[in-house]
Order: structure tokens, then sequence, then C-alpha cells
């Protein structure tokens, strides 16, 4: 039984750059490449397995075909996605909504959550992270009447920070900053503000209406929580756990042994190389560690996101 091996997707973003290349070295099809659609199987962004008995394979229909990789979990679709973000500009301010509120509006996709791993960012950096309007009606007024300064939750960001970002809560990712994350296997997004910009002389479209219908009022601070460790390795820091998935941390240096003990793991190595199984795997590489694969060896000095989804 093999490491799954993919090759990403790219996404030219107006708002993108071109350090996937710069800091990742992938040939990326432009100079304003926003998005590695890294471990994804959306049909918007479809992963093809890269290497070994399945390759050529898209993601999709491996998880389709051969459920038992991913410990014959139910669901139509694969569940989580893994980006990287490189944002050379502001995002768009915008906001999720939740299963219930896609299933309904937006032909029974999934909702989502998400989360943000900062990978790099410019001095003094920021991000936007919920609202101060303390009712619906306040929030309603502000928006109607464009008062976005007030509105908005601006906090200062740092490399290696971490943030949950619950449906319903406002976000946007802003110039100078480079983001893994991961989240639901969705891409419904209503946008709240887009600062007025043109794109080909014109506005963006605005979704006023479902972005009131889904924020979260007041905004609460989303648990990045600790939570229970859920794996026995013992030298991955559990970012955040909740009911979609649990993402951790593995800062490498030497020797170790990763116990798959998940219905499948996701890896993302963000720094550094390292073999694992003395296959050698460097900063960029993007894998899924399959239901049932024995321990494996890792060594080297490198930093690796992990995620699985959480078992309901
Ligand atoms: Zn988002």
């Amino acid at each position: 039984m093999d490491i799954i091996f993919l090759k990403p997707v790219f996404k030219q973003m107006i708002w993108g750059g071109e350090r996937l290349r710069r800091d990742f070295g992938y040939e990326i099809p432009g100079n304003h490449t926003g998005e590695c659609w890294a471990i994804s199987a959306h049909p918007q962004g479809d992963c093809t397995v890269s290497e070994g008995k399945f390759a050529g394979m898209r993601l999709s229909e491996l998880f389709r075909s051969h459920r038992e990789l991913f410990g014959d979990m139910a669901g139509e679709r694969f569940p989580l996605l893994v980006k990287l973000i490189d944002a050379r500009e502001d995002l768009s301010i915008q906001v999720h909504p939740d299963d219930a509120y896609a299933a309904a509006n937006e032909n029974g996709s999934l909702g989502k959550m998400e989360c943000w791993y900062i990978l790099d960012c410019e001095k003094d950096a920021t991000i936007v992270i919920g609202h101060h309007a303390g009712s619906r009606q306040e929030l309603e007024t502000m928006v109607r009447e464009g008062r976005w300064k007030e509105l908005i939750r601006e906090i200062p960001v740092k490399k290696g920070d971490f943030f949950q970002i619950n449906p319903g809560c406002v976000h946007a990712i802003k110039g100078g900053t480079l983001i893994l994350e991961t989240q639901q296997n969705s891409d419904i997004t209503y946008r709240l503000y887009d600062y007025d910009r043109l794109q080909d002389g014109k506005l963006r479209p605005l979704h006023i209406k479902q972005s009131l219908e889904v924020i979260q009022v007041p905004f609460v601070q989303p648990q990045a929580g600790v939570g229970e460790s859920k794996t026995v390795n013992a030298w991955l820091e559990q970012l955040v756990t909740c009911q979609y998935y649990t993402v951790w941390k593995g800062e490498l240096k030497g020797k170790r042994t990763i116990v798959q003990d998940q219905k499948f793991m996701l890896g993302s190595v963000i720094e550094g190389s390292a073999k694992i199984n003395n296959r050698l795997v460097k900063k960029g590489t993007h894998f899924i560690l399959p239901y049932g694969i024995p321990p494996l060896s890792i060594e080297g000095d490198g930093i690796f996101i992990f995620s699985a989804v959480s078992e309901s």
C-alpha cells in the first residue's frame, strides 16, 4: 500500500501573485496565480494522482471507486479540500453558509467551515475576521449605509498563526499574506464587500441578501481549540478539531514515525524536506496516507500540516 501523491490545480485570480512559483517552485499559469488546490476532488479543481498504480486518476474518481483507501467512509463527495493561497492584494470580504443553508439554497451543496495557517506575511499584515455589529438590525444598517470601517474587525497576523473560520463568520485575507487553508469541500462564497474595486471596468457582484442571512451576530471568536488529541502521534500538535476536520502541525527534526490512525490523513510539506519511507518530500509536496497504511518512518528537517476528517 502506497502514499498517494497528487498534482495540484492552479487558479488565476485578480488578487493573486507569483509566490507559488517563487516560494514553492510550482509551474504556475501566470503572474496572478492566487490559489493552489493541493488536495482537492472538487469539480472546479479535481487533482490528479501523480504516480503509482493510480497515476492519472482524478481524486474524485479514486474516492468513488476505491473507498477502501478512505476507510470505507460514507458520503458522495470527498469531504475536504486543502489550498495554498497567495494574496498579493486584498481578497473581498466574504462569508460562507453552513450545510443547512447551502443545501436549501445552493442545489444541495455543502456549507463551508475553513481554517487558515499563516505560512508567511508581510510585517504589519492584517486579516479580517468578524465584525462589530451588536445586533442583526445594526448589521443591516451599517451594511446599507456602507459603514465598512466601523463594521469590519481587522486583526494583526504573523507567520505561524492559525485561525478557525466558522460558517457565518465574516472574513478576508489581506494582501501580502500566504496561507494554507483546510476546508470543507465546497466553493460557496457570498461576497459582502469588495472595496468598491473595478474588474474590467465593473464592480464584481455582491451577495448582500445571502450574506445578511448567514452572518452570525454578534461575532463570537471561533474556537481554534486545542480540544482532545485524536492521534497517537505525539509529535503532532493539534491546531483545531471540529465536526468536519482535525488539523495538526508537525515540526520535524530528525527521525519520527507516523501512525496513520484515521480514515485517511492529508499531508502537506510547508517548510524544508524529509524522507517518508525513503521517498523524498519537500516544501510544496502534498499527499494522502490511505486507510490501513502501515506506520511510516519520516526523517528530515521540515514542517508539515496534516489533516483528517472527523468521525461522526
Ligand atoms: Zn472563506
